[in-house]
Protein backbone atom coordinates (compact mmCIF):
# COMPACT_ATOMS: atom_id res chain seq x y z
CA UNK A 1 0.00 0.00 0.00
CA UNK A 2 1.09 3.51 -0.77
CA UNK A 3 0.28 5.33 2.42
CA UNK A 4 1.44 8.34 4.41
CA UNK A 5 3.21 9.48 1.29
CA UNK A 6 3.51 12.73 -0.56
CA UNK A 7 3.93 12.63 -4.32
CA UNK A 8 6.16 15.65 -4.74
CA UNK A 9 6.08 17.86 -7.80
CA UNK A 10 3.48 16.00 -9.85
CA UNK A 11 1.35 17.94 -12.33
CA UNK A 12 -2.30 17.11 -11.64
CA UNK A 13 -4.06 17.00 -15.05
CA UNK A 14 -0.98 18.71 -16.50
CA UNK A 15 -1.31 21.75 -14.20
CA UNK A 16 1.41 23.41 -12.11
CA UNK A 17 3.72 21.23 -9.95
CA UNK A 18 1.95 20.09 -6.79
CA UNK A 19 2.53 17.94 -3.75
CA UNK A 20 -0.25 15.35 -3.45
CA UNK A 21 -0.62 13.79 -0.01
CA UNK A 22 -1.97 10.25 0.35
CA UNK A 23 -3.24 8.75 3.61
CA UNK A 24 -5.58 5.89 4.38
CA UNK A 25 -6.18 5.05 0.73
CA UNK A 26 -7.27 8.58 -0.10
CA UNK A 27 -5.95 11.86 -1.39
CA UNK A 28 -5.82 14.07 1.70
CA UNK A 29 -4.31 17.26 0.30
CA UNK A 30 -3.11 18.86 -2.93
CA UNK A 31 -0.69 21.71 -2.22
CA UNK A 32 1.72 23.88 -4.17
CA UNK A 33 4.97 22.00 -4.74
CA UNK A 34 7.38 22.23 -1.81
CA UNK A 35 4.78 23.10 0.82
CA UNK A 36 3.71 19.65 2.05
CA UNK A 37 4.30 18.34 5.56
CA UNK A 38 7.73 16.97 6.44
CA UNK A 39 6.33 13.97 8.35
CA UNK A 40 5.36 12.09 5.21
CA UNK A 41 7.53 9.89 3.01
CA UNK A 42 8.35 11.86 -0.11
CA UNK A 43 8.26 10.28 -3.56
CA UNK A 44 9.93 12.39 -6.23
CA UNK A 45 7.43 12.74 -9.04
CA UNK A 46 8.76 15.96 -10.49
CA UNK A 47 7.27 16.64 -13.88
CA UNK A 48 5.08 13.56 -14.01
CA UNK A 49 1.49 14.15 -15.07
CA UNK A 50 -1.11 12.75 -12.67
CA UNK A 51 -4.36 11.54 -14.20
CA UNK A 52 -7.33 9.70 -12.73
CA UNK A 53 -6.68 6.01 -13.44
CA UNK A 54 -8.11 5.02 -16.81
CA UNK A 55 -11.34 3.11 -17.48
CA UNK A 56 -11.71 0.88 -20.54
CA UNK A 57 -15.23 0.17 -21.75
CA UNK A 58 -14.09 -2.40 -24.28
CA UNK A 59 -11.64 -5.16 -23.36
CA UNK A 60 -11.50 -8.76 -24.56
CA UNK A 61 -9.94 -10.77 -21.74
CA UNK A 62 -10.55 -14.11 -23.56
CA UNK A 63 -11.14 -16.08 -20.34
CA UNK A 64 -12.93 -18.43 -20.22
CA UNK A 65 -12.30 -20.32 -23.44
CA UNK A 66 -9.28 -18.78 -25.15
CA UNK A 67 -6.59 -18.69 -22.49
CA UNK A 68 -3.94 -19.18 -25.15
CA UNK A 69 -4.60 -15.58 -26.25
CA UNK A 70 -5.15 -13.93 -22.86
CA UNK A 71 -6.38 -14.61 -19.34
CA UNK A 72 -8.09 -12.40 -16.82
CA UNK A 73 -4.76 -12.31 -14.96
CA UNK A 74 -2.60 -11.38 -17.96
CA UNK A 75 -5.11 -9.00 -19.53
CA UNK A 76 -5.56 -7.07 -16.32
CA UNK A 77 -1.79 -6.91 -15.81
CA UNK A 78 -1.71 -5.33 -19.26
CA UNK A 79 -4.48 -2.97 -18.18
CA UNK A 80 -2.63 -1.93 -15.04
CA UNK A 81 0.57 -1.44 -17.04
CA UNK A 82 -1.38 0.82 -19.40
CA UNK A 83 -2.76 2.97 -16.60
CA UNK A 84 -6.17 1.36 -16.13
CA UNK A 85 -7.99 0.82 -12.85
CA UNK A 86 -11.11 -0.66 -14.45
CA UNK A 87 -11.95 -2.66 -17.54
CA UNK A 88 -15.22 -3.91 -18.97
CA UNK A 89 -14.77 -7.53 -20.07
CA UNK A 90 -16.66 -8.24 -23.28
CA UNK A 91 -19.05 -11.19 -23.35
CA UNK A 92 -17.72 -13.09 -26.39
CA UNK A 93 -15.93 -15.71 -24.30
CA UNK A 94 -16.51 -19.44 -24.52
CA UNK A 95 -18.95 -20.04 -22.98
CA UNK A 96 -20.53 -16.66 -23.69
CA UNK A 97 -21.30 -14.44 -20.69
CA UNK A 98 -25.06 -14.70 -21.16
CA UNK A 99 -26.37 -15.70 -17.73
CA UNK A 100 -26.15 -14.44 -14.15
CA UNK A 101 -23.97 -17.44 -13.32
CA UNK A 102 -21.51 -16.51 -16.07
CA UNK A 103 -21.41 -12.89 -14.90
CA UNK A 104 -20.65 -14.05 -11.36
CA UNK A 105 -18.03 -16.50 -12.62
CA UNK A 106 -16.08 -13.71 -14.38
CA UNK A 107 -16.33 -11.49 -11.32
CA UNK A 108 -15.22 -14.27 -8.97
CA UNK A 109 -12.27 -15.24 -11.18
CA UNK A 110 -11.24 -11.60 -11.38
CA UNK A 111 -11.46 -11.23 -7.61
CA UNK A 112 -8.87 -14.00 -7.31
CA UNK A 113 -6.54 -13.21 -10.20
CA UNK A 114 -6.96 -9.69 -11.58
CA UNK A 115 -4.63 -6.71 -11.29
CA UNK A 116 -7.45 -4.23 -11.85
CA UNK A 117 -11.20 -4.14 -11.31
CA UNK A 118 -13.11 -6.16 -13.89
CA UNK A 119 -16.72 -5.43 -14.85
CA UNK A 120 -18.34 -8.30 -16.77
CA UNK A 121 -20.34 -7.26 -19.82
CA UNK A 122 -23.40 -9.44 -20.37
CA UNK A 123 -24.42 -10.62 -23.83
CA UNK A 124 -27.53 -9.04 -25.37
CA UNK A 125 -28.63 -12.29 -27.00
CA UNK A 126 -28.14 -15.90 -25.93
CA UNK A 127 -24.83 -17.32 -27.25
CA UNK A 128 -24.45 -14.08 -29.29
CA UNK A 129 -26.71 -15.66 -31.87
CA UNK A 130 -28.92 -12.61 -32.33
CA UNK A 131 -32.10 -14.67 -31.90
CA UNK A 132 -33.21 -14.71 -28.27
CA UNK A 133 -32.78 -11.99 -25.70
CA UNK A 134 -30.44 -12.99 -22.86
CA UNK A 135 -31.72 -12.52 -19.28
CA UNK A 136 -30.57 -8.90 -19.00
CA UNK A 137 -32.41 -8.09 -15.78
CA UNK A 138 -31.05 -11.14 -13.97
CA UNK A 139 -27.54 -10.37 -15.23
CA UNK A 140 -27.92 -6.77 -14.05
CA UNK A 141 -28.89 -8.14 -10.63
CA UNK A 142 -25.69 -10.22 -10.74
CA UNK A 143 -23.61 -7.09 -11.36
CA UNK A 144 -23.54 -6.44 -15.11
CA UNK A 145 -23.73 -2.73 -15.91
CA UNK A 146 -23.44 -3.02 -19.69
CA UNK A 147 -24.69 -5.44 -22.35
CA UNK A 148 -23.15 -6.13 -25.75
CA UNK A 149 -22.91 -8.82 -28.40
CA UNK A 150 -19.62 -7.20 -29.43
CA UNK A 151 -17.88 -9.08 -32.19
CA UNK A 152 -21.32 -9.36 -33.70
CA UNK A 153 -24.03 -6.80 -34.40
CA UNK A 154 -27.54 -7.15 -33.06
CA UNK A 155 -29.04 -6.97 -36.54
CA UNK A 156 -32.69 -7.68 -35.73
CA UNK A 157 -34.37 -4.33 -34.92
CA UNK A 158 -37.10 -5.95 -32.80
CA UNK A 159 -34.55 -7.66 -30.58
CA UNK A 160 -32.47 -4.51 -30.23
CA UNK A 161 -35.58 -2.53 -29.29
CA UNK A 162 -36.53 -5.18 -26.73
CA UNK A 163 -32.98 -5.06 -25.31
CA UNK A 164 -33.07 -1.26 -25.02
CA UNK A 165 -36.40 -1.28 -23.20
CA UNK A 166 -35.26 -3.98 -20.79
CA UNK A 167 -31.92 -2.28 -20.24
CA UNK A 168 -33.59 1.03 -19.47
CA UNK A 169 -35.66 -0.56 -16.73
CA UNK A 170 -32.50 -2.12 -15.25
CA UNK A 171 -30.60 1.17 -15.36
CA UNK A 172 -27.91 -0.27 -17.65
CA UNK A 173 -26.54 0.51 -21.11
CA UNK A 174 -26.64 -1.34 -24.44
CA UNK A 175 -23.36 -1.27 -26.41
CA UNK A 176 -23.79 -1.98 -30.10
CA UNK A 177 -21.15 -3.34 -32.49
CA UNK A 178 -22.57 -1.62 -35.57
CA UNK A 179 -22.06 -3.85 -38.61
CA UNK A 180 -25.03 -4.55 -40.86
CA UNK A 181 -24.83 -8.25 -41.60
CA UNK A 182 -26.17 -8.05 -45.13
CA UNK A 183 -24.06 -5.04 -46.16
CA UNK A 184 -20.74 -6.38 -44.84
CA UNK A 185 -21.21 -10.14 -44.58
CA UNK A 186 -17.57 -10.93 -45.22
CA UNK A 187 -15.85 -7.53 -45.28
CA UNK A 188 -12.09 -7.65 -44.89
CA UNK A 189 -10.83 -4.14 -45.55
CA UNK A 190 -12.20 -0.62 -45.93
CA UNK A 191 -14.23 -0.21 -49.11
CA UNK A 192 -12.66 2.17 -51.59
CA UNK A 193 -9.09 2.39 -52.89
CA UNK A 194 -7.76 -0.07 -50.26
CA UNK A 195 -10.23 -2.77 -51.28
CA UNK A 196 -9.83 -1.95 -54.98
CA UNK A 197 -6.07 -2.23 -54.81
CA UNK A 198 -5.93 -5.44 -52.78
CA UNK A 199 -8.96 -7.17 -54.25
CA UNK A 200 -10.10 -8.04 -50.72
CA UNK A 201 -13.84 -8.07 -49.92
CA UNK A 202 -14.87 -4.51 -49.01
CA UNK A 203 -16.30 -3.42 -45.65
CA UNK A 204 -18.23 -0.24 -46.55
CA UNK A 205 -18.80 2.70 -44.20
CA UNK A 206 -22.56 2.48 -44.74
CA UNK A 207 -22.59 -0.97 -43.12
CA UNK A 208 -21.73 0.82 -39.87
CA UNK A 209 -23.68 4.00 -40.46
CA UNK A 210 -27.05 2.41 -41.28
CA UNK A 211 -27.03 0.49 -37.98
CA UNK A 212 -25.98 3.56 -36.00
CA UNK A 213 -28.68 5.68 -37.68
CA UNK A 214 -31.33 3.06 -36.90
CA UNK A 215 -30.25 2.54 -33.32
CA UNK A 216 -29.96 6.19 -32.28
CA UNK A 217 -33.59 6.55 -33.38
CA UNK A 218 -34.46 3.68 -31.05
CA UNK A 219 -32.58 5.38 -28.21
CA UNK A 220 -34.49 8.58 -28.86
CA UNK A 221 -37.80 6.74 -28.95
CA UNK A 222 -37.25 4.64 -25.83
CA UNK A 223 -35.09 6.94 -23.70
CA UNK A 224 -32.80 3.95 -23.19
CA UNK A 225 -29.05 4.51 -23.04
CA UNK A 226 -27.25 3.35 -26.18
CA UNK A 227 -23.48 3.24 -26.58
CA UNK A 228 -21.85 2.84 -30.00
CA UNK A 229 -18.67 0.74 -29.94
CA UNK A 230 -15.54 1.64 -31.94
CA UNK A 231 -16.87 4.38 -34.23
CA UNK A 232 -14.81 4.32 -37.42
CA UNK A 233 -16.36 6.62 -40.05
CA UNK A 234 -17.00 10.31 -40.62
CA UNK A 235 -20.60 9.47 -41.48
CA UNK A 236 -21.16 7.87 -38.08
CA UNK A 237 -19.80 11.02 -36.46
CA UNK A 238 -22.40 13.10 -38.32
CA UNK A 239 -25.21 10.78 -37.18
CA UNK A 240 -24.01 10.98 -33.57
CA UNK A 241 -23.83 14.77 -33.76
CA UNK A 242 -27.40 14.86 -35.00
CA UNK A 243 -28.60 12.47 -32.26
CA UNK A 244 -26.87 14.46 -29.53
CA UNK A 245 -28.34 17.73 -30.80
CA UNK A 246 -31.73 16.14 -30.29
CA UNK A 247 -30.83 15.17 -26.75
CA UNK A 248 -31.05 11.44 -27.38
CA UNK A 249 -29.26 9.28 -24.77
CA UNK A 250 -26.44 8.16 -27.04
CA UNK A 251 -22.72 7.85 -26.27
CA UNK A 252 -19.85 6.60 -28.39
CA UNK A 253 -16.27 5.43 -28.24
CA UNK A 254 -13.32 5.46 -30.62
CA UNK A 255 -10.25 3.23 -30.45
CA UNK A 256 -6.68 4.52 -30.37
CA UNK A 257 -5.90 2.64 -33.58
CA UNK A 258 -8.72 4.31 -35.49
CA UNK A 259 -7.34 7.67 -34.35
CA UNK A 260 -3.85 7.01 -35.71
CA UNK A 261 -3.79 4.37 -38.46
CA UNK A 262 -5.44 4.32 -41.90
CA UNK A 263 -6.44 1.83 -44.56
CA UNK A 264 -3.19 2.66 -46.36
CA UNK A 265 -1.41 0.60 -43.70
CA UNK A 266 -3.95 -2.21 -44.05
CA UNK A 267 -3.56 -2.25 -47.84
CA UNK A 268 0.12 -3.12 -47.39
CA UNK A 269 -1.09 -6.59 -46.40
CA UNK A 270 0.31 -7.22 -42.91
CA UNK A 271 -2.45 -8.99 -40.96
CA UNK A 272 -1.45 -7.05 -37.84
CA UNK A 273 -3.63 -4.31 -39.38
CA UNK A 274 -6.70 -6.52 -39.80
CA UNK A 275 -9.33 -5.27 -37.39
CA UNK A 276 -13.10 -4.93 -37.10
CA UNK A 277 -14.24 -2.31 -37.96
CA UNK A 278 -11.44 -1.88 -40.47
CA UNK A 279 -8.92 0.92 -40.49
CA UNK A 280 -10.53 3.70 -42.52
CA UNK A 281 -9.43 6.59 -44.72
CA UNK A 282 -7.33 9.56 -43.67
CA UNK A 283 -10.46 11.74 -43.95
CA UNK A 284 -12.26 9.46 -41.48
CA UNK A 285 -9.32 9.74 -39.06
CA UNK A 286 -9.53 13.54 -39.23
CA UNK A 287 -13.28 13.40 -38.49
CA UNK A 288 -12.78 11.00 -35.55
CA UNK A 289 -10.13 13.23 -33.98
CA UNK A 290 -12.37 16.29 -34.35
CA UNK A 291 -15.29 14.39 -32.83
CA UNK A 292 -13.22 13.38 -29.81
CA UNK A 293 -12.06 16.97 -29.35
CA UNK A 294 -15.59 18.43 -29.54
CA UNK A 295 -17.22 15.70 -27.42
CA UNK A 296 -19.33 14.13 -30.17
CA UNK A 297 -17.36 10.98 -29.37
CA UNK A 298 -17.39 10.65 -25.60
CA UNK A 299 -14.67 8.14 -24.85
CA UNK A 300 -11.60 6.29 -26.00
CA UNK A 301 -11.90 2.52 -25.61
CA UNK A 302 -9.21 0.08 -26.60
CA UNK A 303 -11.06 -2.91 -28.12
CA UNK A 304 -8.01 -4.81 -26.78
CA UNK A 305 -8.27 -8.02 -28.82
CA UNK A 306 -5.41 -10.46 -28.16
CA UNK A 307 -4.64 -13.27 -30.59
CA UNK A 308 -1.80 -15.79 -30.57
CA UNK A 309 0.66 -15.50 -33.45
CA UNK A 310 -0.74 -18.52 -35.26
CA UNK A 311 -4.07 -16.74 -35.76
CA UNK A 312 -2.37 -13.72 -37.34
CA UNK A 313 0.36 -15.54 -39.25
CA UNK A 314 -1.93 -16.63 -42.09
CA UNK A 315 -3.22 -15.18 -45.31
CA UNK A 316 -5.29 -12.02 -44.85
CA UNK A 317 -8.73 -13.60 -45.20
CA UNK A 318 -7.92 -16.39 -42.72
CA UNK A 319 -6.39 -14.09 -40.10
CA UNK A 320 -8.30 -13.10 -36.99
CA UNK A 321 -9.67 -9.57 -36.61
CA UNK A 322 -8.24 -7.49 -33.78
CA UNK A 323 -5.24 -5.87 -32.17
CA UNK A 324 -3.89 -5.18 -28.69
CA UNK A 325 -4.60 -1.83 -27.10
CA UNK A 326 -4.31 -1.59 -23.33
CA UNK A 327 -0.56 -1.01 -23.01
CA UNK A 328 -0.27 1.66 -25.70
CA UNK A 329 -3.61 3.51 -25.54
CA UNK A 330 -2.52 6.48 -23.45
CA UNK A 331 0.61 7.01 -25.53
CA UNK A 332 -1.33 6.91 -28.80
CA UNK A 333 -4.09 9.23 -27.62
CA UNK A 334 -1.64 11.74 -26.11
CA UNK A 335 0.34 11.69 -29.36
CA UNK A 336 -2.74 12.22 -31.51
CA UNK A 337 -4.27 14.97 -29.37
CA UNK A 338 -0.94 16.65 -28.63
CA UNK A 339 0.14 16.68 -32.28
CA UNK A 340 3.77 16.48 -31.18
CA UNK A 341 3.34 18.86 -28.24
CA UNK A 342 1.54 18.64 -24.92
CA UNK A 343 -2.02 17.37 -25.15
CA UNK A 344 -4.99 18.72 -23.20
CA UNK A 345 -4.68 16.39 -20.20
CA UNK A 346 -8.11 17.37 -18.87
CA UNK A 347 -9.62 16.20 -22.13
CA UNK A 348 -7.71 12.93 -21.91
CA UNK A 349 -8.95 12.46 -18.34
CA UNK A 350 -12.49 13.07 -19.57
CA UNK A 351 -12.25 10.71 -22.54
CA UNK A 352 -10.31 7.90 -20.87
CA UNK A 353 -11.54 8.02 -17.27
CA UNK A 354 -14.41 10.30 -16.18
CA UNK A 355 -16.79 9.71 -19.10
CA UNK A 356 -16.24 5.95 -19.53
CA UNK A 357 -16.82 5.52 -15.80
CA UNK A 358 -20.13 7.36 -16.13
CA UNK A 359 -21.16 5.46 -19.25
CA UNK A 360 -20.40 2.16 -17.55
CA UNK A 361 -22.22 3.15 -14.35
CA UNK A 362 -19.16 2.81 -12.12
CA UNK A 363 -18.51 6.50 -11.48
CA UNK A 364 -19.00 6.05 -7.74
CA UNK A 365 -15.67 4.21 -7.60
CA UNK A 366 -13.80 5.02 -10.83
CA UNK A 367 -12.98 8.12 -12.84
CA UNK A 368 -13.12 10.22 -9.68
CA UNK A 369 -11.63 13.72 -9.46
CA UNK A 370 -8.09 14.10 -8.06
CA UNK A 371 -9.16 16.16 -5.08
CA UNK A 372 -8.95 15.75 -1.28
CA UNK A 373 -11.29 13.09 0.07
CA UNK A 374 -11.28 11.06 -3.15
CA UNK A 375 -9.72 7.58 -3.47
CA UNK A 376 -5.98 7.43 -4.21
CA UNK A 377 -6.67 5.94 -7.66
CA UNK A 378 -4.49 7.49 -10.33
CA UNK A 379 -2.02 7.06 -13.14
CA UNK A 380 1.33 8.78 -13.47
CA UNK A 381 2.52 9.67 -16.97
CA UNK A 382 5.99 10.66 -18.07
CA UNK A 383 5.35 13.40 -20.67
CA UNK A 384 8.89 13.15 -22.05
CA UNK A 385 9.58 9.42 -22.06
CA UNK A 386 10.33 9.15 -25.79
CA UNK A 387 10.02 5.38 -25.67
CA UNK A 388 9.83 2.68 -28.28
CA UNK A 389 7.09 0.04 -28.06
CA UNK A 390 8.59 -3.41 -27.53
CA UNK A 391 5.93 -6.16 -27.51
CA UNK A 392 8.32 -8.50 -25.69
CA UNK A 393 7.92 -6.21 -22.66
CA UNK A 394 4.12 -6.36 -22.81
CA UNK A 395 2.15 -8.02 -20.04
CA UNK A 396 -0.37 -9.45 -22.51
CA UNK A 397 0.04 -13.09 -23.47
CA UNK A 398 -0.30 -12.03 -27.10
CA UNK A 399 1.85 -9.69 -29.15
CA UNK A 400 -0.48 -8.48 -31.92
CA UNK A 401 0.13 -4.77 -31.49
CA UNK A 402 0.23 -2.59 -34.60
CA UNK A 403 2.48 -0.19 -32.70
CA UNK A 404 5.57 -2.36 -32.32
CA UNK A 405 8.67 -0.19 -32.77
CA UNK A 406 6.57 3.01 -32.80
CA UNK A 407 8.22 5.76 -30.84
CA UNK A 408 5.95 7.72 -28.50
CA UNK A 409 6.60 10.74 -26.35
CA UNK A 410 4.27 9.96 -23.42
CA UNK A 411 4.29 6.84 -21.28
CA UNK A 412 2.39 5.52 -18.29
CA UNK A 413 4.93 4.84 -15.53
CA UNK A 414 2.72 3.83 -12.60
CA UNK A 415 -0.85 2.97 -11.71
CA UNK A 416 -2.36 3.08 -8.24
CA UNK A 417 -5.82 1.86 -7.24
CA UNK A 418 -7.02 2.90 -3.77
CA UNK A 419 -3.37 3.20 -2.69
CA UNK A 420 -2.46 -0.23 -4.04
CA UNK A 421 0.34 -0.03 -6.58
CA UNK A 422 -0.75 -2.13 -9.57
CA UNK A 423 1.99 -1.09 -11.99
CA UNK A 424 5.31 0.61 -11.39
CA UNK A 425 7.49 0.37 -14.46
CA UNK A 426 10.40 2.20 -12.95
CA UNK A 427 10.34 1.40 -9.26
CA UNK A 428 9.27 5.00 -8.72
CA UNK A 429 6.84 4.15 -5.94
CA UNK A 430 9.09 1.65 -4.19
CA UNK A 431 10.56 4.49 -2.17
CA UNK A 432 12.10 3.94 1.24
CA UNK A 433 9.30 3.54 3.72
CA UNK A 434 6.88 2.34 1.07
CA UNK A 435 5.92 -1.31 0.81
CA UNK A 436 4.26 -0.65 -2.51
CA UNK A 437 5.79 -3.33 -4.68
CA UNK A 438 5.19 -6.14 -2.25
CA UNK A 439 1.68 -6.23 -3.66
CA UNK A 440 2.67 -6.15 -7.33
CA UNK A 441 2.92 -9.23 -9.55
CA UNK A 442 6.55 -10.33 -10.00
CA UNK A 443 6.55 -9.81 -13.76
CA UNK A 444 5.99 -6.09 -13.27
CA UNK A 445 9.20 -5.87 -11.34
CA UNK A 446 11.07 -7.83 -13.98
CA UNK A 447 9.76 -5.49 -16.65
CA UNK A 448 10.57 -2.44 -14.61
CA UNK A 449 14.17 -3.54 -14.45
CA UNK A 450 14.36 -3.45 -18.24
CA UNK A 451 12.88 0.00 -18.49
CA UNK A 452 14.75 2.96 -19.87
CA UNK A 453 13.05 5.78 -18.02
CA UNK A 454 14.86 8.01 -15.64
CA UNK A 455 13.74 10.61 -13.18
CA UNK A 456 15.41 13.26 -11.07
CA UNK A 457 17.34 11.42 -8.41
CA UNK A 458 16.40 8.01 -9.74
CA UNK A 459 18.06 5.95 -12.38
CA UNK A 460 16.19 2.96 -13.75
ZN1 LIG B 1 -16.71 -4.87 -31.84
Amino acid sequence: MLDDVVLAGVRVLGGPPSDVELRGGRITAVRAAGTSGAALTRVAGTGLVMLPALVDLHTHLREPGDEEAETIASGTRAAAAGGYSDVFAMANCSPVTDSPGRVRHIAETAARTASCRVHPVGAITLRLEGQDLAPLTAMADAGARMFSDDGRCVDDPAILLDALTTSRAAGTVIAQHAQCGSLAPSGQINAGPAADRTGLPPWPAVAEETIVARDVVFAGATGARLHICHVSTAGTVEILRCAKQRGWPVTAEVTPHHLLLTDEQAAAGDTIHKVNPPLRSAADVVALRAALLDGTIDAVATDHAPHPARRKGTGWCDAAFGMLGLETALAVVAEVLGEGGEPDWSLIADAMSHRPARIGGIDAIAGRPLTPGEPATFTLVDPNANWTVDPTEHQSLSANTPFAHFRFRHRVVATVVESRVTADHCGLLAAPGSAALRDAPPRHRANGARDHLSYPGRNC
